[in-house]
C-alpha cells in the first residue's frame, strides 16, 4: 500500500487548517495540493501555471501542477480568469464555492504594464440589468488599466 504523502510532511498549525480545508472539499492531502494552495493565500493577484512552476522552484512538474489546479477548480477553491493573452489565471474563491456551484459573480482588474491580475470582490456583476428571459451562468468581464506598483514607479 502506498503511504499518504502527507504522512512526511512535519504540520504546521495553519497546515492542519488547510488539510481539514481540502476534506471540506471533498479532495485528498498531497503535499502538492498544499503548497499550492499556500501560494494562492500568499499571494495578493491570480496566479498562473507558469508561475506557480517557478515560484515552487520547478519542485513539481508541469502536469502535476496543471492537474492539481483541474482538481481545485473543479471543487471550488480556486476559479479561473481569462486574460488578453492566451493564458488562464487562477484566484481563490472567496464564497461557499463548492463541486456544484462557484459564486463568484466579480469583475477582475489586469495592469497592462506588468500583468497583475486582481479580483474585485466588490464588483458584483449579479446586479447587471439582462434583457428578459436572459440569464447569466459565467461572468468572464476584466477590466484592464494600471495597478499601483506600476503607477509609482518611473
Ligand atoms: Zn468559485
Ligand atoms: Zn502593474
Ligand atoms: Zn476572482
Amino acid at each position: 500500500m502506498r503511504v499518504p504523502e502527507s504522512k512526511n510532511i512535519a504540520l504546521g498549525e495553519t497546515q492542519q487548517d488547510l488539510i481539514i480545508f481540502l476534506k471540506q472539499h471533498h479532495l485528498t492531502i498531497t503535499k502538492t495540493r498544499i503548497k499550492i494552495i499556500e501560494l494562492f493565500q500568499e499571494s495578493e493577484s491570480a496566479l498562473e501555471n507558469n508561475l506557480i512552476e517557478k515560484k515552487t522552484q520547478h519542485q513539481f512538474d508541469r502536469i502535476t501542477v496543471y492537474r492539481t489546479l483541474q482538481a481545485f477548480l473543479k471543487t471550488g477553491i480556486i476559479h479561473a480568469i481569462p486574460t488578453y493573452s492566451n493564458s488562464i489565471r487562477y484566484a481563490l474563491c472567496k464564497g461557499d464555492c463548492n463541486e456544484h456551484a462557484h459564486i463568484d459573480n466579480h469583475l477582475h482588474f489586469i495592469c497592462e504594464k506588468c500583468g497583475k491580475t486582481i479580483c474585485l470582490d466588490k464588483a458584483d456583476i449579479s446586479i447587471i440589468q439582462l434583457p428578459k428571459d436572459y440569464t447569466i451562468h459565467k461572468a468572464d468581464a476584466i477590466l484592464s488599466g494600471i495597478c499601483n506598483v506600476c503607477k509609482t514607479a518611473k
